[in-house]
């Protein structure tokens, strides 16, 4: 499976049949306030591999110097967009729309005076 040839839309079918297989929820929907809640825990766990990196540690990470701890990263979030893919599905959000929309937004947004990058 390869991100260039995997659409949202087969990503989100394939963890409601996870779901299913598994029994969780009601016919493989979980409730979405507890999806969401789930998802910080995964994101925190996501954190954890990040806490006390320091800057040569990370530059370390960025150039493939640490593939175990970069593995345990593409499992935490790859738990974090689950949630997310069940959390888009569950309330029928069509998250390219939305994330093309915010894009926009953030695009059209006056740089803040703190931080001209922004
Ligand atoms: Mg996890």
């Amino acid at each position: 499976m390869k991100d260039e040839i995997t659409t949202v839309a087969a990503l989100k079918e394939q963890v409601h049949q996870l779901c299913l297989r598994k029994g969780w929820g009601v016919n493989g929907v979980q409730n979405p306030q507890h999806v969401a809640m789930a998802m910080t825990v995964e994101m925190s766990e996501l954190l954890e591999h990040f806490q006390w990196l320091n800057l040569d540690d990370v530059e370390r990470l960025m150039q493939g110097g640490d593939p175990e701890r970069k593995a345990m990263i593409a499992e935490e979030f790859a738990d974090v967009m689950m949630y997310g893919l069940q959390l888009t599905r569950t309330l029928n959000i069509d998250i390219a729309s939305e994330i093309e929309r915010k894009i926009e937004i953030v695009d059209h947004r006056p740089p803040r005076r703190d931080n001209p990058k922004r």
